[in-house]
């Protein structure tokens, strides 16, 4: 099933306007590995993963991505300052430039595919400037098999120039790197920066104009995974709030952990073939699964090693979203392919900083619309500053930066969903109990554990069955005890040990929900606004 072997063939350039290049077609990922040292791109770690540095960008950079205007976009995308708009004419003069770039070098092709289910498989071609980079998109993408590669032909292609930069006077572009989308010529150009989570959030940016619009499919920046039972779980969150960590689950099967389509057939399929996890912190106890799928064949980035290859997790000296990538087939326990049934449940995972929001709590239809469309987490301030006073941040479709399309355009079809598949939605908050950011603590992984577990073997329910408490700030109906976990933890105000001082936070919070909600008012009926936190 694993295509390790070399393709023998080699294809040309030509058609892309890249000229005499020296071509690596289809390299396997240990040939991508060794050459990757060779060239002094990177080193093997005492895991024996690669692991490399993306060089100035370590993170994506959202100002710097557009969307060609042209036919197909003019009347559909949300522009704004998420979707960027960029003149077609301009587009194709910067793509000359990247291509007569990327001419006489030698560069890196991969052929694969998005979404795990064939009736909306999309092929990719993939060209690379850096060997590393390639591997990366054999680890995130699926990946052919002999036979498909044959006759391969592909629909999208990705032209990834790292070292490339652009002049932004001439060019159009913001700074010197770019990540544009062009629906008409299906290119995703992609320069000036070497952070790899540009190519794979390209595709998924793609895919989030492409499904909804002309496949009747919902695209979700989630996770999933799927019980002994068939019973599917997703798990929505921004970055950070815990989706590839709480997805991978050594008792239910991965499907995937960022990028998911939920069809019209009633099946939830993932667009990825690998998963890009965070590495701070990590620890083989708190963490086993994703620890152990850092071996050979694995792509580490932006860590820090001591001589003998150890990477310290602790050290943030490059940046705090260090990262590895390696294909879903590191995990042990993984859904074949990668699809699963209508979810049973659904987890809008948020990191609140604020400490106040419960660790788990249910919502109803309204309040899981609500709370869609805001699409919040929190930030917590450069500690060098000297500030730690978190700041709410707000994502809609906790996604806003993948979706091309206005975010009601998602809520209407994940809500009429929701309600077909009688799902149950539940909050949890991954972030911060017992206080704010500075004062209390992140809550305990294998809390969160316990929690979800609960939630999905209906346990929670089960002791909960006759009350609830509605917590009397966000209105959502808060457990009262949870097995295997400590009943105190389960209400936020009596971590805090101070209730003047939590309510306060709590509508501090609660202010910044209806702020930011007011841009989406005019797209909410009745039961949505209801969902709501209360005002003081
Ligand atoms: P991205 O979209 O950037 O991939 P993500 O949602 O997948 O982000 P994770 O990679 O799962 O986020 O990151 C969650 C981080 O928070 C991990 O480093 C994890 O160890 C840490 N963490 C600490 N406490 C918890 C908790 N209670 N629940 C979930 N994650 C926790
Ligand atoms: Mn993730």
């Amino acid at each position: 099933m694993i295509n390790h072997t070399q393709a023998a063939k080699t294809i040309s350039l030509e058609q892309y306007g890249i000229k005499n290049a020296k071509v690596n077609y289809q390299l396997s990922p240990d040939q991508l590995h060794d050459i990757t040292i060779e060239k002094n791109q990177g080193v093997e770690a005492s895991s024996k993963a690669l692991a490399v540095n993306t060089g100035e960008f370590t993170g994506r950079s959202p100002k710097d991505r557009f969307i060609v205007k042209d036919d197909i976009t003019k009347d559909r995308v949300w522009w704004g300052n998420i979707n960027i708009p960029f003149d077609s004419d301009k587009f194709e003069k910067l793509y000359d430039k990247v291509v007569n770039y990327l001419s006489e070098k030698e560069v890196f092709v991969r052929d694969s595919y998005a979404c795990a289910d064939e009736n909306y498989k999309l092929n990719i071609r993939v060209i690379n400037e850096y060997p590393w980079s390639n591997m990366f998109a054999y680890n995130m993408f699926l990946r052919p098999t002999e036979e498909e590669l044959k006759n391969f032909s592909p629909e999208w292609t990705i032209v990834n120039a790292p070292s490339f930069m652009a002049d932004p006077e001439v060019d159009g572009t913001r700074q010197h790197n770019f990540a544009i989308l062009d629906f008409t010529r299906k290119i995703a150009l992609i320069g000036g920066t070497g952070y790899t989570g540009e190519i794979k959030k390209g595709i998924f940016s793609a895919l989030n104009f492409v499904l909804p619009v002309f496949k009747n499919t919902l695209p979700m920046h989630c996770s999933a995974n799927v019980g002994k039972d068939g019973d599917t779980a997703i798990f929505f969150g921004l970055s950070g709030t815990g989706k590839t960590t709480l997805s991978t689950d050594p008792d239910r099967s991965l499907i995937g952990d960022d990028e998911h389509g939920w069809t019209s057939e009633n099946t939830v399929f993932n667009f990825e073939g690998g998963c890009y996890a965070k590495v701070i912190n990590l620890s083989e106890e708190q963490e086993p699964e994703i620890y152990s799928a850092i071996k050979k064949g694995a792509i580490l980035e932006n860590v820090i090693m001591n001589e003998a290859g150890e990477v310290d997790f602790k050290d943030t000296s490059i940046t705090q979203n260090t990262r590895v990538s390696y294909p879903i087939y590191h995990i042990e326990n993984i859904q074949v392919p990668s699809i699963g049934k209508n979810p049973k449940n659904i987890f809008f995972l948020t990191a609140d900083a604020f400490g106040v929001l419960p660790p788990i709590s249910k919502l109803t239809p309204g309040q899981a619309a609500y709370h869609f469309i805001s699409g919040y987490t929190a930030k917590v301030a450069g500690t060098e500053a000297g500030i730690d006073e978190p700041l709410p941040s707000f994502s809609a479709c906790f996604g806003a930066p993948f979706m091309p399309l206005h975010p009601a355009k998602y809520a209407e079809m994940l809500s009429k969903k929701m309600k077909e598949a009688g799902v149950n939605v539940w909050l949890v908050n991954t972030g911060w109990t017992g206080g704010p950011y500075g004062v209390g603590t992140r809550m305990k992984l294998k809390y969160t554990r316990a929690m979800i577990s609960a939630a999905m073997d209906g346990s929670l329910e089960a002791a909960n069955k006759d009350n609830y408490h509605i917590h009397s700030v966000f209105g959502v109906q808060q457990p009262r005890t949870c097995p295997n976990v400590p009943t105190e933890v389960l209400s936020p105000r009596s971590t805090w040990n101070n209730d003047e001082g939590y309510y306060k936070t709590a509508y501090k919070l609660s202010d910044s929900f209806r702020d930011n909600f007011k841009k989406f008012e005019s797209y909410a009926n009745q039961e949505i606004i209801e969902g709501a936190p209360n005002v003081r």
